[in-house]
């Protein structure tokens, strides 16, 4: 009861300071950042409550920059609370949520390995100059808005060239913000309630001034890498059995306010998110591994999975790439909004803690400050990876796929036999690749009908990919002993 009511002191005394002040908003943040806060800048911030390591507070756009600069993480490092109650009841909030119904396994590899070779970089570097040349982005910019209608358009015309009437693009419109986030939906075919989520954010700030603000890659970079890997999914014919959606939010650089609004809704609703995996930030390689996962504030079973995936897919080969973990802090990105609303979630980030793009939140966070988006291709084959096998394949390929009565492929002492009878179209190749997507042999233009030495390869599991000048395919798993 005490607690109470000095809570309520305080709320009184941060409310009659500060309610004709525009600048200053409602949040919650780490309490340590709090309390330095509030001996550094006393004028400039104002705790309305603590509870644990957390605190409500009531802040200016002055500490909020303080905030940035002191805890050096790309994120805003507070979240945005529309009210002095919304933020003081966030800290008292306790969310049960079941996350036990899933198990992680790793059993598709054809698709995974069809999809992730299709993994284009030009593609990747296109979107980010694209989503640069909007020149700021911040959410209260007309073209920031423009950015997340035209993001909506670019997804809907790629769905609709790849033929698929399983994908739907809304604009998601906020309580706090007049810039929508953007959200693609791939129905699952066989748990079309059950979600498996990836995300970034769409919109950019600067300090030196909002009007110049590329936001090449914060956050860019996550928008062009989560895009160009929904873009293989539909090339490569991927049809998932859970429903996919990929997001764009708006505003999470004025404190996750995009993200926020739209786990809190999936959260009271009980919507069945599966896992959530986020996106910000992937373009700039500042350490010695590629992927670093972020281990606060995201789920540990989820970032063991994600670790099991790149050793499975990408310990060796052409798509090899390398990881080790590091830690974000409070409030650093999207990911703390799922995770706040107990929902698996996990952050896997260019480089380690402290060595991120240092040309973030300025004027100089462009692309050419990089030159090329090979780093962010491999996040492109990460969320690939992650959302194919969490949301597994409905075994069909929306590419047309030849009918299994007219062909027969199987290995005889190490022989890789295929008939392809009484079929109208012709063999136009047969690729052999590896488990981790070398291309071990290519056979251009074959007959109908033939035998593949295989005796020279080292033991162990293939793919044999079969195409038809009619663009049919046939993806076969051969082993070799
Ligand atoms: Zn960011």
């Amino acid at each position: 009861m005490k607690k109470i009511i000095l809570l309520i002191a305080i709320f009184f005394i941060g409310l009659n300071s500060y309610t004709q002040n525009n600048d200053r908003f409602y949040a919650t943040m780490a309490l340590q950042d709090a309390h330095e806060l509030q001996n550094d800048q006393p004028g400039e911030i104002q705790i309305l409550a603590e509870r644990g390591n957390e605190a409500a507070v009531y802040m200016s756009e002055t500490a909020a920059e303080a905030l940035h600069g002191r805890i050096l993480v790309h994120g805003p490092g507070y979240i945005f609370k529309p009210s002095a109650d919304a933020a003081i009841e966030s800290l008292e909030r306790i969310v049960n949520r079941d996350n036990s119904r899933i198990a992680f396994t790793i059993t598709e590899d054809v698709a995974v390995l069809q999809a992730i070779n299709l993994v284009n970089v030009q593609n990747i570097e296109d979107h980010i100059i694209e989503l640069e040349n909007y020149g700021s982005r911040y959410h209260t910019f007309g073209s920031a808005t423009q950015a997340a209608m035209d993001l909506k358009t670019k997804w809907e015309d790629m769905a609709a060239l790849h033929g698929r009437t399983d994908v739907s693009v809304r604009l998601y419109n906020h309580s706090n913000t007049q810039m929508p986030s953007v959200i693609m939906t791939i129905e699952g075919s066989e748990f079309p309630d059950e979600f498996v989520i990836v995300g970034g954010h769409l919109d950019s700030t600067s300090f030196q001034g909002n009007n110049d603000a590329p936001g090449a890659d914060d956050d860019a970079s996550g928008i062009a890498t989560i895009t160009e890997a929904a873009r293989v999914l539909f090339e490569s014919g991927f049809v998932p059995k859970r429903t996919i959606e990929i997001m764009a939010y708006s505003a999470e650089e004025i404190g996750l306010v995009g993200s926020q609004e739209i786990a809190q809704e999936y959260g009271s609703n009980n919507v069945d998110v599966t896992a959530y995996v986020n996106f910000d930030m992937t373009n700039y390689n500042g350490s010695g591994n590629d992927v670093y996962f972020i281990t606060d504030f995201t789920d540990g079973s989820l970032n063991t999975f994600l670790m099991e995936l790149m050793n499975h897919y990408n310990s060796s080969g052409s798509h090899m790439f390398t990881y080790g973990t590091s830690v974000c802090n409070y409030g650093c990105s999207d990911h703390a909004s799922w995770n706040n609303e107990g929902y698996m979630a996990a952050f896997p980030f260019e480089s380690s803690f402290g060595q991120h793009n240092p040309n973030i939140h300025t004027a100089n966070d462009t692309f050419s400050f990089i030159g090329t988006a090979e780093h962010a291709a491999k996040f492109s084959k990460l969320c690939a990876e992650f959302l194919i096998e969490t949301a597994k394949s409905d075994g069909q390929l929306a590419v047309l796929e030849v009918d299994s009565n007219v062909y027969e492929i199987y290995v005889s002492n190490n022989t890789l036999y295929y008939e392809f009878n009484d079929y109208e179209a012709d063999i136009s190749s047969v690729v052999i690749y590896d488990l981790v997507g070398n291309t071990i042999m290519t056979l251009q233009d074959p007959d109908n009908q033939g035998a593949i030495n295989m005796n020279h390869l080292a033991s162990g599991m293939y793919i044999a990919n079969f195409t038809t000048d009619y663009s049919e395919v046939v993806n076969k798993k051969v082993m070799v002993r």
